[in-house]
C-alpha cells in the first residue's frame, strides 16, 4: 500500500504517549560487538546482488501472480540457502485474482486524441470494443450525491474530482470510495475514471478497494494532463471519450507469505519478527517498493545464519503478499498466530524504499521510544540513523502487529526518492543507492540483534485501549473498523 498500500495517504501524525511501563534496553559490550558485526555483514554482503535477483529476474509480483508465486518459491529457497531449516510458505485467501491486460483510450470530441490510459487495479474488462460516452465530473462520492444525481450519470463515463473529494485526506473518505463503483453502477453509469497527479501523464498503479475484491464498474486511471486538458474543454462544452480495457480476473485465491524463522537458544517461544512485502505493483519491477525491503529481510537472515549462534529468543523472518491491496498477507499471519502475539516481543519492518536512513518510526508509543533510545545512541547515531519518530502509521505491514498492541517499528527513511517512483513503471533496480540501501539494512540487523538478545522485553505489550488512542485521530479507527481490520 505506500507502501502503499502502499497506503501512504493513511499517513496519521500523533504525539499520543502510549503508557505501557518503560524498560530501556541496555546494550552490553558483547551484544554491541555482534551487532556491529552483523552490520558490517550486510555493507559487505550481496544485498544489491539479491535486489537484483528479485526485481529484475521476477519483475513487478503483483499478489498472486505467476511472478509473484515464482518469487516466494525463490525467497524460500533463498532461507534455506542460508542454512535455516524451519522456512514455510504461509497462505492466505485474497476474494479475487487480477491481471492486467491492455488498455487504449481516445478522446472523442470535440477533437480526436490518444489518451494515456491505464486500468484501475482489480478493475473488470470493459465490453468488447470498450466503453464511450460523455463525460462527467463528479466531486462528492458520497452514496446520498450519486442517488441524487442519478438521471445526469446514467449512461456517462464519470470521471471523479479528486483534488475535492480527498481535500480532507483518504482516510475519511476511503469508505464512500470504495462504495462509489457499485453506487455509479446502479445508477448506470457506464465507467469511471481516476484522475493521476503525476507530471508528463505518468500513471501511478492502484487501487480504489481495500481488500482485494473486484470493483463493480470498469475504471480507468487517466494521465494528469490528460485529464487537465479534459477539464478545461469540459467548459466550453460537451467532451466525449472512449477507452477499453482487457484485465485477467479469477474467482478467490490463495497467496503464500514466506517465513522462515531461527529460534532462539533461552528463550525460543518469545519471538522478534523482520518483515516487509514481497508483492508489488506490476508498471516496474517493484525494486524500492518493496523490493528493497524484502532484500533486506534476507540479507539480514543471511548474516544472523551465518552467525553461527542463536538469538536468545526466535527471530522470524516474512515476506507478506497482498500489501498492496490492503495488508493483507500480515493481516492473515497476525489472526492465524493470535494464539502465540502475546510472545511476539517486537515487530521490524521495512517498506520505504532505499533514501537515506534516519532511524525508525515507534509508532505513536512514548515508551518504545524511551526504550530504544540506548539503541538510537550506541548503535545507529553514527551512521545518522539514530532518530525516533513518533508518527503513526498504518500504510505498511507493522499494522496488523500494531492494533494487537505490539511494540511495532517501522524503518524511517527519507522519503523523497520512494515518493518520486513507487508504482511507476521507473521503480527498477538502477533506482537504489547501494550506500543507502545497505545503511538501512544494518540499522535492521543491529537494531533487531539487540531486541533479540535482551534478557527483557523491550517494551510490554499495549491493551486495546491504548491501542484506540493512538489509532483513533483522524478516523484511522473508523476506516479500520469499515475495512474489517479493528473492532473496537
Ligand atoms: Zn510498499
Amino acid at each position: 500500500m505506500k507502501s502503499c498500500p502502499s497506503y501512504g495517504f493513511l499517513l496519521v501524525l500523533l504525539t499520543l504517549a502510549a503508557s505501557a511501563q518503560v524498560s530501556a534496553a541496555q546494550v552490553s559490550p558483547e551484544v554491541k560487538d555482534t551487532a556491529d558485526r552483523l552490520a558490517g555483514s550486510v555493507y559487505t554482503g550481496p544485498s544489491m546482488t539479491t535486489l537484483r535477483e528479485l526485481s529484475d529476474g521476477f519483475g513487478g509480483r503483483l499478489s498472486g501472480s505467476p511472478a509473484y508465486n515464482r518469487a516466494a518459491e525463490w525467497a524460500a529457497a533463498r532461507f534455506r540457502s542460508y542454512g535455516i531449516q524451519n522456512v514455510r510458505l504461509e497462505p492466505f485467501t485474497m476474494p479475487s485474482g487480477w491481471q492486467r491486460g491492455t488498455a487504449h483510450g481516445e478522446m472523442l470530441a470535440p477533437t480526436a486524441r490518444p489518451l494515456h490510459v491505464e486500468s484501475l487495479g482489480w478493475a473488470p474488462s470493459t465490453p468488447a470494443g470498450g466503453v464511450k460516452g460523455e463525460v462527467i465530473l463528479i466531486d462528492d462520492v458520497s452514496a446520498d450525491s450519486i442517488k441524487s444525481k442519478a438521471d445526469k450519470l446514467k449512461g456517462k463515463i464519470v470521471i471523479l474530482d479528486t483534488e475535492k473529494i480527498f481535500a480532507e485526506g483518504w482516510v475519511k473518505v476511503l469508505a464512500a470510495v470504495m462504495a462509489a463503483p457499485r453506487n455509479l453502477k446502479d445508477v448506470g453509469a457506464v465507467a469511471m475514471i481516476f484522475p493521476d497527479s503525476a507530471k508528463n501523464n505518468v500513471i501511478n498503479a492502484t487501487s480504489l478497494d481495500w481488500g482485494g475484491s473486484m470493483s463493480a464498474l470498469p475504471g480507468a486511471e487517466l494521465g494528469m494532463e490528460d485529464s487537465a486538458l479534459i477539464r478545461r474543454l469540459m467548459d466550453e462544452g460537451s467532451v466525449s471519450i472512449q477507452f477499453e480495457l482487457s484485465n485477467k480476473t479469477s474467482g478467490q485465491m490463495q497467496v503464500n507469505d514466506v517465513v522462515a524463522e531461527i529460534r532462539g537458544r533461552e528463550l525460543p517461544d518469545e519471538w522478534i519478527l523482520i518483515g516487509a512485502h514481497l508483492d508489488s505493483w506490476d508498471f516496474g519491477t517493484g525494486a524500492e517498493d518493496n523490493g528493497t525491503g524484502s532484500a533486506s529481510v534476507l540479507e539480514v537472515a543471511r548474516a544472523v545464519a551465518a552467525l553461527g549462534k542463536a538469538p536468545r529468543r526466535s527471530i522470524r523472518f516474512a515476506l507478506w503478499g497482498g500489501e498492496e491491496e490492503g495488508l493483507l498477507g500480515s493481516y492473515a499471519y497476525v489472526q492465524a498466530h493470535l494464539n502465540e502475539i502475546g510472545k511476539c516481543v517486537a515487530v521490524l519492518n521495512t517498506d520505504n524504499g532505499s533514501g537515506h536512513p534516519k532511524g525508525w518510526k515507534v509508532e505513536g508509543r512514548k515508551d518504545l521510544k524511551e526504550a530504544m533510545q540506548p539503541i538510537s545512541d550506541s548503535l545507529l547515531k553514527d551512521i545518522g540513523g539514530g532518530g525516533l519518530s513518533m508518527e503513526v502509521t498504518y500504510d505498511t505491514d507493522h499494522g496488523p502487529f500494531m492494533l494487537q498492541g505490539v511494540p511495532a517499528l517501522d524503518l524511517w527513511v527519507d522519503m523523497k526518492p520512494y515518493v518520486e517512483l513507487h508504482h511507476k513503471s521507473s521503480d527498477t533496480y538502477d533506482k537504489v543507492d547501494p550506500v543507502d540501501f545497505k545503511a538501512g539494512s544494518a540499522i535492521v540487523v543491529a537494531t533487531a540483534w539487540v531486541i533479540a538478545e535482551d534478557p527483557k522485553p523491550i517494551a510490554g505489550h499495549i491493551d486495546h485501549a491504548a491501542v484506540a488512542e493512538i489509532i483513533k485521530k483522524d478516523g484511522l479507527d473508523q476506516l479500520l473498523k469499515e475495512v474489517g481490520q479493528w473492532k473496537p
